[in-house]
């Protein structure tokens, strides 16, 4: 799957590829900056080899709230889903937008069903 970057300058969005590399934020850190190909703004990205790992904690995490869910617990669905769409903040992944979505919307409609 393709990273997805956007610009906090103008909006841009685009591949990652589309955004020339031009150093790392700190000296070996799992930053770098990217230049916004529309405006030249900075960008932080996180280095692409880091997204496959982020993604993999995503798909392991939305199993766990699928289970949870399954299995009547709520409060645990709602906090790992909490912490999934943190780390979509990170990932911006559309798909795993819209599961956190229809979880949450299984949850509300598992409390509201009767026992
Ligand atoms: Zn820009």
């Amino acid at each position: 799957m393709e990273v997805q970057v956007t610009c906090d300058g103008c909006g841009f969005q685009g591949e990652a590829a589309l955004f020339r590399a031009v150093g790392n934020v700190m000296c070996c850190g799992p930053l770098v900056f990217r230049e916004c190909p529309r405006c030249g703004n900075k960008v932080i990205c996180d280095r692409q080899e880091m997204q496959g790992e982020y993604e993999d904690a995503a798909r392991q995490m939305a199993g766990r709230v699928d289970e949870a869910i399954r299995e009547g617990r709520v409060g645990e669905a709602e906090e790992i889903l909490r912490e999934l769409s943190q780390l979509n903040r990170r990932l911006n992944l559309a798909p795993l937008d819209d599961f956190i979505r229809a979880a949450r919307r299984r949850i509300r409609q598992a409390g509201a069903a009767p026992p």
